[in-house]
């Protein structure tokens, strides 16, 4: 990876700079119900405004599809920012016409000011170059803190950074590169990866990444089935993806070829639904035939503990089973506390995954924790993430 241009780098006092950051945040009937992303934000829009700067705050909310929709507005994130910022916030109900020029070319150094939703206007999603010119035309240095949209050649995250001369990465997403940057390039060993969730497809290019790097790959979770089924097991009614029986065998090829270690579940919980009030727990080759597989066994959480013990640097993603029904929680939540117990660089992405150690309590306890889940797998499985190679050194 070339070296990141980032924010201290910059000249900001008496400027106007368009911060991309990543605002998009649940919100239910006018009230935002989970500030994490706002929290996190906070304190780049206050180190602008302390260094003088004329804050233009901007970001995408939900799937709006390129018009106003007043359910997806900013406006309730304002006061919230503001609150996590400890200063004023002015909110613009425009996203980059007359009222939010007027409004920028108003406000005074020191000033916060937050945009409408970026994706009321169509041209965001589409890159539009007319669109980006507008946008550009807000600020004169720009400055992109939102990894989780990294990966997208958006207007606000691609488009737009190249009609600034002055523009940089901003401290959130200089971390998540830092720490992504480390496990994909420079993992000191052993590195042990722990992939899980629900399937296979849609993390392929990380699983391919990851099996030329770790010295030991954990599989678990629903993606472990399609392991199991390759190696011949009968895996009952879980969830299988047929399609990739052969990428799996490849997969496991590979690992064998490095002499990687690979942790596949030897024994499971089983039940008839996820919705079952327990478990059982069978090796494998006595999964009956209506049964599914929810989570790993104890035997299985036993070495992946062990593996994980001895690492220098762990990544994971993917819950190792249905943990949002507590009897098949265990496993997921031991591989939380296993991490937060390893002495190794630990790195955690994935929406679901990130929840999880949250519900076990240890998100303070690991390296890092990656807010982006699309974009640090593209990043990981060796992707340039259009949002970060504009942001590059040339
Ligand atoms: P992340 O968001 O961390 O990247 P995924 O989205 O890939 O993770 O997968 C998360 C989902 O995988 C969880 O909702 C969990 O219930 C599901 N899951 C885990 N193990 C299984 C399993 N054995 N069978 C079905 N679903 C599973
Ligand atoms: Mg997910």
């Amino acid at each position: 990876m070339k070296p990141l241009r980032t924010m201290e780098s910059l000249e900001v006092s008496g400027k106007r700079v368009l911060l991309r950051l990543d605002l998009n945040v649940p919100i239910k009937d006018g009230v935002v119900v989970d500030d994490t992303r706002v929290r996190e934000a906070a304190p780049t829009v206050r180190l602008l405004a302390e260094r003088g700067a004329i804050v233009v705050a901007c970001s995408h909310l939900g799937r709006a599809k390129g018009k106003p929709d007043p359910a997806l507005s900013l406006a309730p994130v304002a006061p919230v920012l503001a609150q996590h910022a400890g200063h004023p916030v002015g909110f613009v109900p425009d996203v980059a016409g007359e009222v939010a020029m007027a409004a920028v070319t108003a406000a005074q150094p020191g000033d916060v000011l937050l945009l409408e939703n970026l994706r009321f206007e169509p041209g965001e999603t589409a890159n539009d170059p007319e669109f980006c010119a507008r946008l550009a035309r807000l600020a004169q240095v720009y400055v992109n803190d939102a990894f989780g949209t990294a990966h997208r050649a958006h207007a606000s995250t691609a488009g737009v950074a190249q009609l600034f001369t002055a523009r940089a990465a901003g401290p959130l997403m200089a971390r998540e590169l830092h720490a992504l940057g480390t496990v994909r390039d420079n993992p000191e060993r052993p590195f042990v990866a722990v992939v899980g969730g629900a399937k296979i497809s849609g993390k392929l290019e990380a699983l391919q990444a990851l099996v030329e790097k770790a010295d030991t790959l954990a599989l678990v979770g629903g993606m472990a089935n399609t392991f199991l089924l390759a190696q011949g097991h009968e895996m009952g009614t879980s969830l299988v993806e047929r399609d990739l029986v052969d990428t799996a065998r490849a997969i496991l090829a590979r690992a064998a070829e490095r002499g990687a270690t690979v942790i596949l579940p030897e024994e499971v919980v089983v039940a008839t639904s996820p919705e079952a009030p327990a478990g059982q727990v069978v090796p494998l080759g006595s999964i009956p035939a209506d049964h599914m597989v929810l989570d790993v066994g104890p035997a299985t959480i036993a070495r992946i503990q062990s593996a994980l013990a001895a690492a220098r640097t762990v990544f994971w993603n993917g819950p190792a089973g249905v943990f949002e029904r507590p009897p098949f929680a265990a496993g997921t939540l031991a591989i939380a506390q296993a991490m937060a117990a390893s002495a190794a660089f630990t790195v955690v992405g994935g929406g679901e995954s990130v929840a999880a150690v949250h519900q076990a309590g240890v998100a303070g306890q690991l390296s890092h924790v990656s807010t982006g889940g699309g974009a640090s797998l593209e990043f990981l499985g060796g992707a340039t993430l259009p949002g970060v190679a504009v942001l590059e050194e040339a």
